[in-house]
This record gives structure tokens, C-alpha cells and sequence, in this order.
């Protein structure tokens, strides 16, 4: 009993003279292994699926590379209400997995590994912008998830890049799942969530967001953003998804 206490002390003490560093600190957040100083490990970040090929103005991935500038089928048929959406990332192995750890199982740790790989994105095709607005959830949805994954990605940035976020945008529809619906039917879905209030301080607001699906969400959003007045809206996410 005496030895069992002894060796309990010895090994809390040993416990405590690990420094929470060796524990945590370099641990990558995809694969949890030995990530020297980084976020993310240098062998995950060479397989995280990037999203090279794509449409100039809605961002989606495209199959073939395109002579500049020509925009995919859709931005052709209809331009977006929001002038230009970059994903950096295919929602695919281990970004999605990423993500929904962050959203799901509230690891919100990798919210600022992901925000610094939007942060070179952010100062290439978003310089012209000046005020940074995540995707709000409903309250309810707020409430029982207890953050805004959205916004998550947004506090870094706006650090980094010196933007203020905007928190004022209301999501007023409870939208519910998304998934499963068709591109009209999502319209539908969302028709007229989101209300901003007008005379917004800034004139070109960047969308923030983990995930683009079809763009539904963002098109909504960006109306009302319109609305309230401002001159052109952005969209940036980390990454697009075509097939949810
Ligand atoms: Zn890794
Ligand atoms: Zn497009």
C-alpha cells in the first residue's frame, strides 16, 4: 500500500515536471504527431487537398483549367450576388475531418491553424476589402453549439490582417440541415435568413466560412449585405464543397 502511494507520488511528480509544450504544443493538429513549432505538420500540410483549379469569380473547383478569366457554366448562365469567393481547400481527407472536429467535438484550436492559411489568401484576392463578417447561426443553433465556428476563423484574421469583424448580421430563418436539398430547394431553405442593418460602416465586407456548398448560404448572406447598403461583397472559406 505504502510502495503504491510512493509510486503514485513519484509519478504525479513526474507528471508535473512535463511541460504542457512537450505535451500539446508541437502536436500537429491533423495527425497529432511532432509538428516543430507549426500548427500543422509539414507532411499533413503537403497532403491537405488544394484547391488549384477553379472558377475565377465563384471559386468552385473546376475540371479543366480554364484560359483566364473564362468562369465556369454557372457564373456564365448567372453572375453570383457576391463578386468573388475563394476556397483554398477541396472539402475532402484531412480538411473535412479537420473541420468537423472544429464544428462537431469543439476543437477550437484549429480555427487559427486554418485562419493562417486563409491569411495569404486574404492579402492576395482580398486586399480591397475591409471588414470581415462570418456566417452567423441562428441563436438556437448558437446556443446549443456554444460558438460560431465562422467567427472562430474570423478572430485571427482580423488580428492578422488588421479588419474588424462584423457581428451584427442576424440569421433569422432556422434553416436546419442543408444537406440532401437541391440547389433550388436550399434557395428556398434560405430565402430571406439573414437581416443587416443598414448604414454599415465599411463598403467591400469579406464572407468568412468553413465550408461553401453551392454558394447558397454565402448568395443569401451577400443579398443582405446589399441590402443594408454596402458596394461589393467577398466571399472566403477554407474549403469548397461540391458533393455535401
Ligand atoms: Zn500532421
Ligand atoms: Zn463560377
Amino acid at each position: 500500500m505504502l510502495l503504491a502511494v510512493a509510486a503514485h507520488q513519484a509519478e504525479t511528480h513526474h507528471m508535473f515536471n512535463v511541460k504542457p509544450g512537450d505535451l500539446f504544443g508541437d502536436a500537429c493538429l491533423l495527425c497529432g504527431l511532432l509538428a516543430k513549432g507549426a500548427r500543422i505538420c509539414a507532411p499533413c500540410l503537403d497532403v491537405m487537398p488544394r484547391n488549384d483549379c477553379f472558377c475565377p469569380c465563384c471559386g468552385q473547383p473546376v475540371m479543366t483549367r480554364q484560359p483566364d478569366g473564362v468562369r465556369c457554366a454557372a457564373c456564365q448562365r448567372k453572375q453570383p450576388l457576391f463578386d468573388l469567393a475563394r476556397a483554398p481547400f477541396h472539402y475532402a481527407f484531412p480538411v473535412d475531418a479537420a473541420l468537423k472536429k472544429m464544428k462537431f467535438r469543439r476543437q477550437l484550436a484549429i480555427a487559427p491553424a486554418f485562419a493562417e492559411l486563409l491569411l495569404p489568401v486574404l492579402h492576395a484576392e482580398f486586399s480591397h476589402c475591409d471588414a470581415l463578417v462570418p456566417v452567423p447561426l441562428h441563436r438556437w443553433r448558437h446556443v446549443t453549439r456554444g460558438f460560431n465556428q465562422a467567427r472562430e476563423l474570423c478572430m485571427p484574421l482580423s488580428k492578422a490582417a488588421n479588419l474588424p469583424v462584423l457581428d451584427s448580421v442576424v440569421r433569422v430563418k432556422a434553416t436546419g440541415s442543408q444537406s440532401g436539398l437541391s440547389a433550388s430547394e436550399r434557395r428556398k431553405n434560405l430565402h430571406g435568413a439573414f437581416v443587416a442593418r443598414h448604414n454599415l460602416p465599411f463598403r467591400h465586407p469579406v464572407i468568412i466560412d468553413d465550408v461553401i456548398t453551392t454558394g447558397t448560404t454565402s448568395g443569401q448572406l451577400a443579398q443582405a449585405l446589399l441590402r443594408a447598403g454596402v458596394s461589393s461583397v467577398s466571399v472566403l472559406a477554407v474549403a469548397y464543397s461540391s458533393t455535401l
